[in-house]
């Protein structure tokens, strides 16, 4: 799969302007805060993901790069629960950490003091993104449909050849 390079830093200057303007793709733990806040986890499935997991309905999520947006109020703060979506090799408890076992590229962009829901609402207001499956992340969230939002597809991809079946058409997204 090729990435287009246009497409690709204007999703993560989609990801910043919720985040921080100066926020960078990290793929290294120690790079993180060690400080109480939220962050966004952009990851790329290259091939689908069949999903059977407690509190959701069977599903499988497409090959297409997605957001979760999650936040960490424990000790360790940022550092430590980001770090162990970026740890391969997890025994999965949570539902992102399917995401994350099965991702081909992983980042995080820390928000420090910020909270995954306002997050997630910020980037719902642009048209880029869209909720991937209602529930996933989400099961102790009276606000939000999901934590899990999906990258609409034509933004990021430049080999795209046809739309995912059940995926909206919509506009200038599929050329
Ligand atoms: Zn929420």
């Amino acid at each position: 799969m090729t990435v287009a390079a246009r497409g690709f830093l204007d999703l993560v200057a989609d990801l910043r302007s919720v985040a921080d303007r100066d926020a960078s793709g990290v793929t290294d733990p120690i790079a993180l805060p060690a400080v109480p806040g939220g962050y966004l986890l952009l990851a790329r499935l290259a091939t689908a993901l069949p999903l059977e997991v407690a509190g959701l309905p069977a599903a499988t999520l497409p090959a297409d790069w997605y957001v979760y947006a999650g936040s960490a109020r424990g000790p360790g703060g940022i550092r430590a629960r980001a770090g162990r979506h970026l740890r391969r090799g997890k025994r999965p408890h949570w539902h992102v950490d399917y995401l994350t076992e099965a991702a081909a590229d992983l980042w995080v962009f820390a928000v420090p003091g910020g909270r995954e829901c306002d997050l997630l609402r910020g980037l719902l207001a642009r048209p880029a993104f869209d909720t991937a499956l209602a529930g996933f992340g989400s099961s102790d969230c009276r606000l939000c449909v999901s934590h899990l939002l999906a990258v609409r597809p034509g933004d990021v991809r430049q080999d795209r050849h046809r739309p995912e079946p059940g995926r909206r058409r919509t506009g200038a997204q599929f050329k």
